[in-house]
This record gives C-alpha cells, sequence and structure tokens, in this order.
C-alpha cells in the first residue's frame, strides 16, 4: 500500500483530518507511490497557530543564529543532494540531470539565505536634525505561506523558505499535491537544523488549504507560483485579506533567432529550452520567432536535435526527455497539437502515440514541432506546458518585437543574435523581465530576482535576491533624540 503522507505542524508528522486523498504518481511508470491528503482549513488552522506561537522566540533569536541552521540545512541538502534528485525524478519525470540541476539551483537560494546577517542590515543617518539620529531596522513580518506547483518540486519551494525563515519569520509550505514527496524529505532536513518546532510547518493539499491560506487573518504573506488564472486569484484574494502577496504565473516565452545567429551553437541551449524538463518549466521556449532567412535553418536543425532526443524514463541513463506530469496533463497537451491540427498549423513533427519500452504505462509524449504558427491560433496563445514547439516566421526584428509584445505572458525571452545592437534593442523592449542574449533558459541565479511581468506576475517584489529581504521584512524607522 503507497503511504499516506502526514503533514508537519509544530515540529510534529500529524495525520490530516482530510477525507479526500490524491494518488501520486511516477510518471515514468504510472506506479502510484503515495497517497497526498487533501488537508482541510482545520489542518491549516493548527499549521498557523503552531507557527504564530514559534514567531516571537524565532524573531528574537540572533540572524547568525538563525543563519548557522541554514549552514546545517545547506550541508544536509548536499549530503543527500543524489537522493533528492531521485526523488525528483520519481515524482516528476524529469530526467535525473535535469532533478540534480534543480536541486543545485535549490541549494543557491540557500546559501545566499546564509547572508542573512548581513543583507538584512538596515541603514541610519545621524543628526537628521541637531541632535536626532534616525535609523531603518529590518524586522521580520511574521508567519508567511507559500503555494508550489508541480513543476520543480525542490527548487520553488527553496526560492522561498530559506530567505522567509532567514529574517526571523515563521513558515508553511503548501506542496503541489502532485509532487509532495521531495518537499516532505526536504522537511526532515530541516528537523535536523535546530529550527524551534514550528518554524517551519508542512500542510498538505490542494485548493481548499490554498484558499484558507489566502483568508487566514494570522498569516501575514503568501507567496505563490502556479499558472495564472490562479496566480490571479490568490493575489486577489491574499491582498483583500490584507496581505503582502507574491505571485508568479504562467507563461508563453518567444525565443527570436536572427539570421546572424551563431546556428551550430545556439541549436542545442534552443532545444534545451523549447524540450528540457519536457517543456514544464515557465522558462521554456514556446514560440521560436526566426526573422527572415533564418527561418529553414533555425526548423530545420531544431527537428533534427528534438528527434535526436531520446525519451524515456528519466531515472535511465542516455535519457533526455522523461514523461509529463500525468495522463490528464498529457490528454490536454495532446488536445493542443489536436487543436494546432485542426486551426491549420504545419506538423513537423508530432509526438503524439509515442511507447518507450518497457514503460508500457507513462506519460509519454515525443517532442512535437509546428511551423505556421500564427499568434492568434490556440497553440501560438495559450500555455502548452509540454514539449511542443510553435514556429512563428517573421520578416523583421520590429515584426518579431511586436509578436512577442502583443502577447499577454510576460515571463522571459530570448533572442539568438551576433548582433549587440539587435539583442540591445530586444533586452529593452521585452516585456518579460528576464531575457536571454544567446541563452535558452533565462533563469537569474539566487542573487537576483525571479519573476515575469504582466499576466505572469501579480505583486511587487519578485522571488529571491535581494527582493526576498525586501518581502520578507518590514522596514522600520526609529528617530530618537536623547535628552
Ligand atoms: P497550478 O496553478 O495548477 O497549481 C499551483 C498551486 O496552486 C498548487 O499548489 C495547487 O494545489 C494550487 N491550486 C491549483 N488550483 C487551484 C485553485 N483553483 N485555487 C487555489 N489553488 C489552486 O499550477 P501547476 O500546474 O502546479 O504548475 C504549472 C504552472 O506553474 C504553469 O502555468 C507554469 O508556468 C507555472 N509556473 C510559473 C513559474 C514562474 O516563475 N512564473 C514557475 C514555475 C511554474
Amino acid at each position: 500500500m503507497p503511504e499516506t503522507l502526514e503533514n508537519l505542524i509544530g515540529g510534529r508528522w500529524v495525520p490530516s483530518r482530510a477525507s479526500e486523498f490524491l494518488d501520486v504518481h511516477n510518471p515514468a511508470t504510472g506506479e502510484t507511490i503515495a497517497k497526498t491528503p487533501l488537508s482541510t482549513g482545520e489542518d491549516l488552522d493548527a499549521a498557523v497557530a503552531a507557527a504564530k506561537k514559534a514567531f516571537p522566540a524565532w524573531r528574537d533569536t540572533p540572524p547568525v543564529v538563525r543563519a548557522r541552521s541554514l549552514f546545517r540545512f545547506r550541508q544536509l541538502l548536499e549530503e543527500h543532494f543524489e537522493e533528492l534528485a531521485a526523488t525528483v525524478t520519481r515524482e516528476h519525470g524529469k530526467t535525473l540531470d535535469e532533478s540534480r540541476g534543480s536541486v543545485r539551483r535549490g541549494i543557491e537560494c540557500v546559501e545566499v539565505a546564509c547572508g542573512t546577517p548581513s543583507l538584512m542590515m538596515g541603514y541610519g543617518l545621524e543628526n537628521i536634525a541637531q541632535g536626532i539620529d534616525c535609523n531603518v531596522i529590518r524586522q521580520p513580518v511574521g508567519v508567511c505561506a507559500a503555494i508550489a506547483p508541480f513543476n520543480f518540486p525542490a527548487m520553488v519551494p527553496l526560492w522561498f523558505l530559506p530567505f522567509a525563515i532567514a529574517t526571523g519569520n515563521t513558515f508553511i509550505l503548501k506542496p503541489s499535491e502532485q509532487v509532495p514527496l521531495t518537499q516532505r524529505a526536504m522537511a526532515r532536513l530541516l528537523e535536523r537544523c535546530d529550527l524551534p518546532p514550528g518554524v517551519v510547518n508542512l500542510v498538505h493539499g490542494g485548493r481548499s488549504v490554498v484558499e484558507a491560506i489566502c483568508d487566514h487573518p494570522d498569516i501575514r504573506a503568501v507567496s505563490f507560483v502556479g499558472s495564472t488564472p490562479v496566480a490571479k486569484a490568490v493575489y486577489r484574494r491574499a491582498t483583500h485579506a490584507g496581505k503582502r502577496v507574491q505571485a508568479l504565473g504562467g507563461a508563453k516565452n518567444f525565443v527570436v533567432v536572427m539570421p546572424d545567429a551563431d546556428m551550430a551553437r545556439a541549436t542545442d541551449v534552443i532545444t534545451e529550452s523549447f524540450f528540457g524538463c519536457a517543456g514544464e518549466r515557465c522558462l521554456a521556449g514556446s514560440v521560436l520567432v526566426p526573422v527572415g532567412s533564418a527561418h529553414a535553418e533555425a526548423r530545420d536543425r531544431l527537428e533534427a536535435a528534438a528527434k535526436a532526443l531520446k525519451v524515456g524514463d528519466g531515472a535511465q541513463r542516455g535519457v533526455g526527455m522523461g514523461p509529463v506530469i500525468s495522463a490528464a496533463h498529457r490528454e490536454k497537451v495532446v488536445g493542443y497539437i489536436e487543436k494546432g491540427i485542426s486551426e491549420g498549423a504545419k506538423v513537423v513533427l508530432d509526438g503524439r502515440g509515442h511507447t518507450v519500452k518497457d514503460r508500457p504505462n507513462g506519460y509519454f509524449l515525443g517532442p512535437t514541432l509546428f511551423d505556421g504558427v500564427r499568434p492568434d491560433m490556440t497553440i501560438g496563445r495559450d500555455e502548452i506546458f509540454g514539449p511542443v514547439a510553435s514556429i512563428t516566421p517573421v520578416q523583421t526584428l520590429e515584426e518579431a518585437i511586436a509578436v512577442m509584445q502583443a502577447h499577454p505572458n510576460a515571463n522571459a525571452t530570448s533572442i539568438f543574435t551576433s548582433s549587440g545592437k539587435a539583442a540591445r534593442e530586444y533586452a529593452r523592449l521585452a516585456t518579460a523581465s528576464m531575457v536571454g542574449v544567446n541563452i535558452g533558459v533565462a533563469a537569474p541565479m539566487a542573487q537576483f530576482p525571479f519573476g515575469g511581468a504582466k499576466d505572469s506576475f501579480f505583486g511587487d517584489l519578485k522571488a529571491h535576491g535581494r527582493d526576498a529581504y525586501e518581502f520578507y521584512t518590514d522596514k522600520k524607522v526609529v528617530i530618537s533624540r536623547w535628552f
């Protein structure tokens, strides 16, 4: 029997009060590997109460001491690196190398948060008037919560958790119900980091826990990562309840290829951008926009590289692309492919019906490539979140910029060129907040802010980097005169 997961509340693993449970699958085999409880509002209340109780003492713990817990966490993440990567692959399906990369990115967030005694500093000015000094100190905001998506079970929670607790907040994590095991494993490591009970809590579940987080009067800040409609709903609901909110939404990322691009070197990174993690990345290329004479070569090279990808169980050596997350998601992606065909896009490569030897029950799809995709077609407009690449050819850089700017999502975008002028113009006019120049996946490192614009991001302060310190602290101004 697959185990039913428990919540971590106030330092103890406790069964949820849930009456509904969701099967967690290994997407490569279809096997059920755990059951996620769809926890109730009462479960969340208990976690908030524990976090609230832990807050005063944790807030008063010196930042250097809080940082030591994170140094310890970092060490444990390193020691359990392979195990965590294997768990990501087992519950999500991406290849082991992709999982390793995502765990590494998560660890980098912990490393940055270890600098909290410096990064949390305020500032001050002596003699703002005769004998009066003014000092800004940063203080934690209280109980914070984060809601994670399915696609990066190790990395995305670490965009938030280390920064929140390093700054003296207490924390509740709500993993995606589809991939709860990596987050459970990381919570177990955190139990060995000298954190008082209640500083980090884990509540499994779905929509009802999310809504309870948005509404709970004792939660001060909410971080969300997921699809645009849910990001928008969470932003509205939680800000309406008076919280600070950062809600990272979906994406449709345009990758422009100029005729002067170094095609041979660009092809690998472009292929990786579109088909890495089976396209289930918020930074994945979605629409290739070749300019003028770049069209035929860019298409043919991408087709050849996609055909050469070995699709299979991500845990096996030599596999270049794993399955998608679930049978339902595969159906959704297949629906988009059918829509592309019916709306008149030209199929260059059709990944439907792809089977993998010895893995008959996995949720596999081969890479799919469409040419002649207009921006008004469903596949040119919607986020597909699967291994489907669309090509929208244009004649000029201006046209490419117009196509990119017209889309409501603005997470990431890239240009491939050897012209500094074209690259500068593209980066300057990009609506997206993460821009790659000859880079396929423009992922900011942990020291920099991560998040998009327009319908890809709701809020003011982005994830990690200095923004995390702004988000997780309140600036208090103390003006003092001594008689
Ligand atoms: P999702 O929106 O379905 O779910 C995200 C979280 O919200 C989960 O924890 C889920 O339990 C919860 N949720 C789902 N439906 C809800 C509802 N109706 N009300 C309240 N909560 C709900 O997203 P997903 O499928 O898990 O993740 C994929 C999406 O996340 C893609 O759109 C992708 O682009 C996006 N994403 C964005 C970023 C970014 O940085 N902008 C990063 C990773 C993923």
